[in-house]
This record gives C-alpha cells, structure tokens and sequence, in this order.
C-alpha cells in the first residue's frame, strides 16, 4: 500500500485523472493528512483514505468520469421551461 507521503502533491485525481489538484486542508497535527480536491471534477479526498479512494488506479471503475464528458452531464434536477404569465 502506498500512500502519498506528506508533503508529496499527489500527481492525478483518482476519479477523472485530472493533474489539476489542489490541496484544501492539512490535519491539525501536521503530518496525519492532507485533503485534496479535483478542480475539474470536485472529487475530493483525505491522503490517509484507502487505496480505492486516492489511487487512480485502484477507484472502482463504474465511479470513474472522463473529463471531456463533464458537461455532457445531464442537470439534476432538470431545470424546468419559464411559465408564460
Ligand atoms: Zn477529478
């Protein structure tokens, strides 16, 4: 099990493999964990989650999203057509 060591960016969002990361919040003990966020997809994640949760690698495939489909992306709830008054 490798996780990233603290300090080290992790290179890729495990759900869309966006570089475009950043690091939201550090643990008040320094050093426990870092939590990151996907600036594409808004995944975000805790660097002392499980593997299935932080290596792109390992995330259950059924969950992951290419980037280029982000805005094919159905809206939920639909928004619904302007009454006519
Ligand atoms: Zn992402």
């Amino acid at each position: 099990m490798s996780q990233p060591q603290e300090g080290q960016h992790p290179l890729v969002c495990p759900r869309c493999r966006s570089a475009a990361i950043e690091v939201l919040s550090n643990s008040p003990i320094a050093g426990v964990w870092t939590m990151y966020s996907c600036k594409t997809c808004l995944y975000a994640w805790r660097s002392s989650e499980a593997e299935e949760n932080t290596n792109p690698d390992k995330y259950p495939e059924a969950f992951r999203i290419k980037p280029e489909d982000i805005p094919k992306f159905p809206k939920v709830p639909a928004i619904p057509t302007l009454r006519k008054s």
